[in-house]
């Protein structure tokens, strides 16, 4: 009894010990996390594309990440991480350390992915930081150099009578051109053979050497193409013509009206990046859309830098709530498969 006692006397200090001592360590732990956060970056930092080197997302990421990097004092090395239209990169970074070391360029298919893919294992609002919107890209409907039909009225006659024959190129399921090819075909009321590949880069190449018949492409690669008369353009897929192909008209115009899809981008880290680090990149990324020289780059490709507003986590969180509202009930009345 008297021992019992004087264990419960000696028990109180030792847990008020234990507890100042957690304390301690909490606070030295916090304490450690603010003089890296500080000092962020120690070390490379790994950008992810979803699709092949070369494509459009991948130009984007590389164009962005050297002046970012040089802001930033260190390296940004680009990782191409492929498949199923972009969701294995996403679900790589969801589940990635949140250190700030990982981030991740993805463009609309960050909205749309969920509505083209049930089986999703991450969550576009709740498994991410946002860092901000990029750029803003215009797709145009091509075809190889020696497909037959010569404007858009002609494509349509030629696909609904040679429907089973034609193939059209994606970059897989969740990919802006499966989703631009899925919103062509709804339109005009055919189901062409789709070839998906891991990014437009391939895809595209593949036209070129007439391996495949259509394609709905972002003109960050193609538009040097398009010039040269290299393969066939039937249309812009935004409201109003581009300045630098002003000879194209617009899906819209042709007969496709209300046709619309532009491919917005935005910088990602995995959710739980330290909010200094965030700003940090986001200072960073702001500073690179600011560089003459990458403007002078987006701008030969008809890319539109988004207003400084956007490049911000609310300006990217808002935008990608609107889509995902906006493509979900559309995807999903359209009946798309996985
Ligand atoms: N443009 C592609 C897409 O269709 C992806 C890419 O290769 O950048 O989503």
């Amino acid at each position: 009894m008297k021992l019992l006692k004087m264990r419960h006397h000696f028990a109180i200090p030792v847990f008020s010990l234990l507890l100042g001592i957690s304390a301690l360590s909490c606070l030295s732990l916090a304490y450690a996390q603010s003089k890296a956060d500080e000092k962020f970056p120690t070390r490379p930092i790994s950008l992810i594309v979803p699709f092949a080197a070369g494509g459009p997302t991948d130009i984007v990421a590389r164009l962005i990440a050297v002046p970012m990097g040089k802001s930033l004092g260190e390296t940004i090395i680009v990782e191409n991480v492929l498949g199923a239209g972009g969701t294995v990169a996403a679900n790589k970074v969801a589940k990635a350390k949140p250190d700030g070391y990982t981030l991740f360029i993805y463009h609309i298919g960050m909205a749309t992915a969920p509505a083209l893919n049930d089986k999703l294992a991450y969550d576009p609002m709740k498994d991410f930081e946002y860092i901000g919107q990029v750029v803003d890209v215009p797709m145009v409907l091509l075809a190889r150099k020696d497909f037959p039909p010569n404007n858009l009225k002609e494509l349509i006659a030629y696909l609904k009578k040679n429907e089973k024959k034609v193939t059209m190129a994606n970059a897989g399921p969740g990919a802006v051109s499966q989703l631009c090819g899925l919103v062509f075909m709804d339109a005009i009321g055919v189901k062409l053979t789709t070839i998906p590949y891991k990014g437009t880069g391939p895809a595209f190449n593949d036209l070129l050497g007439g391996q495949v018949d259509l394609l709905c492409d972002q003109t960050t690669q193609t538009l040097p193409f398009i010039k040269s008369d290299k393969v066939k353009t039937y249309g812009v897929t935004t409201p109003k013509r581009l300045p630098s192909i002003p000879n194209i008209p617009t899906l819209d115009e042709s007969g496709l009206k209300g046709f619309d899809v532009k491919v917005w981008h935005g910088i990602y880290a995995p959710k739980g990046t330290p909010a200094p680090v965030l700003k940090k990149l986001n200072t960073a990324l702001k500073a690179a859309l600011s560089d003459p020289t990458i403007k002078a780059r987006m701008d030969e490709s008809s890319i539109d830098i988004v207003p400084m507003a956007k490049v911000s986590e609310q300006g990217l969180k808002d935008h990608l709530e609107k889509e995902i509202n906006r493509w979900g009930p559309l995807i999903r009345k359209a009946n798309i498969p996985d």
